[in-house]
């Protein structure tokens, strides 16, 4: 049996090329390939990088769709299906919209493979398939076999993962609406096992929350220190309150944290239920205490909840420049299907499009909902400017040598790459219809 896992992408501008910062290795495929019996044959084409071909000799497809990516995913997989080939579709969208996925899949996996993908398999094998196989969160110990990138060109990142959950519940984020609030770490041995093996010295932690479980943190930090690893995750800032965690983090080789501040405006942080962030003491100085740490920071600030007006905008550049921050971003909300923003939009009528995702005139950087005070347009064109305004020269400038401090050398090129084309990047990123134009010859 063959079996083609595909990566969908987004979209792209015609005759442009796909975004570059969107080409990291799927990590998904890995895991699965770890998890696929060897007398199955693997193969993995990324719709990123290289034509879909749909005559491709394979029995199943197997694709991990997000929203962003589902419009696509399900164009892929009716493709496959006209010719009689097995869909099998899985990942967070289908998680949390099963039914629309399953219009497009003869058999939907939701929530984490590691027991349905084998069991799927089994069943394709003896002509036994369900529609549906339900995943429970959890962790089941598995090595990602990364060989299915052999001969793809991605960025030199190796991607893994110490555990999943967050163990926070924001209102407007899809992880945690799966995941609720628990976590599930990922045995310590697993880990130094996979990041010692990995053919790069540069790694992003995938995770929504490296600091999640302080205890399991801590162990995994200590356990990879000696590899000499670098490393780039995602936490809260309530890893400021643990100066030995801090430190821990540093000496495993993390040198660049991404920290959702989200929002300045304390309501704000009531309404996407993150007051816990305000609990932890002052911001300035937890911030400091991260920075004082060795760590750069990348903050990330989403505005359209309802107590954002356009001073906000200016008022969130000021402290981000003053905070000399390594990069950020000013993302708008969007209300991700299954979340409760998506749910509160909707009781509100403020949905502009109740499925955006679906919509073959949304591009990115549409705003899907009515906000409280400023049009969708002024959202979206705040937000464009902000980033506009972080990535002008004279502060690119005033905030690199914090950036070298506290990054170091190595990353030091990622920082003068990323902040000059943060802006440029956006607007390249701004109209890219979702699923348009991936048909052409990839650039
Ligand atoms: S802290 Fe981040 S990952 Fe965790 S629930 Fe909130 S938005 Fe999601």
């Amino acid at each position: 049996m063959k079996v083609t896992f595909i990566q969908p992408a987004i979209g792209k501008k015609a005759g442009q090329k796909y975004i570059g910062t969107w080409k990291m290795e799927p990590l998904t495929y890995a895991t699965l390939a770890g998890l696929t019996p060897p007398d199955v044959e693997l193969a993995l084409m990324d719709d990123r990088i290289e034509l879909i071909d749909y005559e491709a000799d394979t029995d199943v497809v197997a694709i991990s769709i997000e929203t962003y990516t589902a419009l696509r995913a399900y164009d892929i997989a009716d493709r496959f299906r006209a010719r009689g080939v097995t869909v099998l579709m899985g990942g967070y969208h289908a998680t949390l919209a099963p039914n629309e996925a399953r219009q497009h899949a003869d058999a939907v996996l939701t929530g984490n493979g590691e027991k349905t993908w084998p069991r799927a398999l089994a069943d394709v094998k003896a002509g036994r398939l369900q529609k549906l196989y339900n995943g429970q969160p959890g962790y089941v110990a598995v090595q990602p076999n990364r060989s299915i990138f052999e001969g793809k060109r991605y960025l030199p990142i190796t991607l893994a993962e110490v555990g999943r959950g967050c163990g926070h519940h924001c209102e407007f984020c899809a992880i945690s609406s799966y995941y609720g609030r628990a976590y599930y770490p990922r045995p310590v041995v697993d880990i130094v096992q996979d990041l010692s093996g990995s053919r790069h010295r540069f790694h992003f932690i995938v995770d929504d929350n490296v600091v999640a479980r302080k205890a399991h943190a801590r162990a995994w930090m200590r356990a990879v220190a000696p590899l000499g690893i670098r490393w780039a995750g995602q936490g809260t800032l309530t890893m400021a309150r643990d100066p030995e965690l801090l430190k821990l983090m540093f000496d495993s080789g993390c040198r660049l944290i991404l920290i959702g501040l989200e929002s300045l405006n304390d309501s704000n942080l009531d309404q996407m239920g993150k007051s816990w962030e305000r609990a932890l003491g002052e911001r300035d100085e937890l911030i400091q205490r991260v920075h004082d740490a060795g760590l750069g920071i990348y903050a990330t600030f989403v505005f359209g909840f309802d107590g954002d007006d356009e001073r906000s905008f200016d008022s969130t550049v000021a402290f981000a420049a003053k905070h000399k921050f390594y990069t950020a971003a000013f993302n708008h909300l969007l209300p991700y299907p299954g979340t409760k923003t998506y749910e509160r939009l909707r009781a509100q009528g403020r949905l502009l499009r109740e499925h955006w995702w679906l919509d073959r005139s949304y591009t990115y950087g549409d705003v899907a909902f009515r906000p409280a005070v400023m049009s969708p347009e002024r959202l979206s064109e705040l937000c464009r400017q902000a980033r506009h305004e972080f990535s002008r020269l004279g502060l690119v400038g005033r905030r690199g040598w914090a950036a070298l401090r506290r990054a170091g050398p190595r990353l030091w090129w990622l920082y003068w790459a990323m902040n000059l084309s943060l802006g440029e990047e956006l607007d390249r990123k701004m109209m890219v219809p979702l699923a348009g134009n991936l048909d052409e010859l990839p650039k």
